[in-house]
């Protein structure tokens, strides 16, 4: 028999982080369009597991089911952009680019942007913020020695963000984050350290909520039918179209990069490809056309 155990209400209010959060006054698109759209991958790799507990390097299943996503994947998915002429972001945890080099050159081949993923897909929230530097610092010095350039944006593992994190972020100069979900359009992180573009991310536009899944330590995965992927997403356009927000998307190759779901893409992409009210760019293109627009004054 379950006892009653007296909960005492916390009537205090609480004290949020010193972090402001503003929209652009006026924002609009380039040459009049009505929304934007900036696709996004999580290339999680290796680093996915591995991150989250050391032990899954062992894991041979886990580990394989990883790497699909970069070895097989990958070249399919690059082939789609190419052939859409669609243009992407790719956050790569710097792990990953040290062990698959070759898709690193693949992408930058391809005119692709590569952004901040983490070294090891760490969960920053909650972390001290010297350890949170280390991590930025760190995994920026192997990319910029992998690509030759230096990251501008950073899209948080497992949505882990704290003020600490949006702080040293800007300390060190980033000129975007991709994590936060207050608004739909390109707005402006002010922090005690500096200030930041912030491109908006939905749960509506992650593929983990449909598809995501895990082996380790033991098996879990959620599996929709990819068509109801293409329905939410393009409900989600039109309706971005008509507010003239972000679509800016989470997609991680070892599940959207399956045939099924990448066949979907394709038609979806198409779809959205025809509609010609939409500014279509890399993350780093949206931020410096919302840095562009904060300092001309807004309108
Ligand atoms: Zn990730």
């Amino acid at each position: 028999m379950f006892g009653y155990k007296r909960h005492v209400p916390d009537l205090s209010s609480p004290s949020y982080p010193d972090i402001r959060l503003s929209t652009l006054s006026g924002f609009a698109w380039p040459d009049g369009k009505s929304c934007g759209v900036t696709i996004g991958w999580h290339v999680d790799g290796e680093a996915g597991p591995i991150g989250w507990d050391r032990g899954a390097v062992e894991h041979m299943t886990a580990i394989s089911e990883a790497a699909y996503g970069i070895t097989t994947a990958m070249p399919r998915i690059l082939a789609l952009h190419r052939d859409l002429e669609v243009p992407a972001t790719f956050f790569v945890p710097a792990h990953v680019g040290e062990r698959h080099p070759a898709m690193i050159d693949a992408i930058l081949a391809d005119g692709h942007e590569i952004a901040h993923h983490g070294y090891m897909h760490e969960n920053l929230f909650g972390m001290p913020a010297e350890d949170q530097q280390a991590v930025f610092e760190h995994a920026t010095a192997v990319l910029e020695r992998l690509t030759g350039r230096t990251p501008r944006g950073w899209s948080a593992p497992g949505w882990g963000v704290d003020a600490r994190t949006l702080e040293v972020m800007a300390a060190l100069g980033f000129t975007y984050d991709a994590s936060l979900m207050e608004h739909d359009t390109p707005h402006l992180v002010e922090t005690a350290r500096g200030s930041l573009i912030e491109l908006p991310t939905s749960m509506v536009l992650d593929d983990w909520a449909l598809f995501g899944g895990s082996l380790y330590p033991a098996g879990s995965a959620v599996t929709a039918p990819a068509e109801d992927a293409r329905r939410i997403w393009l409900e989600e356009f039109t309706g971005l179209r008509r507010y003239g927000g972000l679509f800016h998307t989470t997609f991680h190759p070892n599940l959207m990069g399956r045939p099924g779901r990448l066949l979907m893409l394709e038609q979806l992409l198409t779809e959205m490809r025809a509609c010609d009210d939409v500014w279509w760019g890399t993350c780093e293109a949206a931020a410096d056309h919302a840095l562009t627009f904060a300092a001309s004054g807004q309108s």
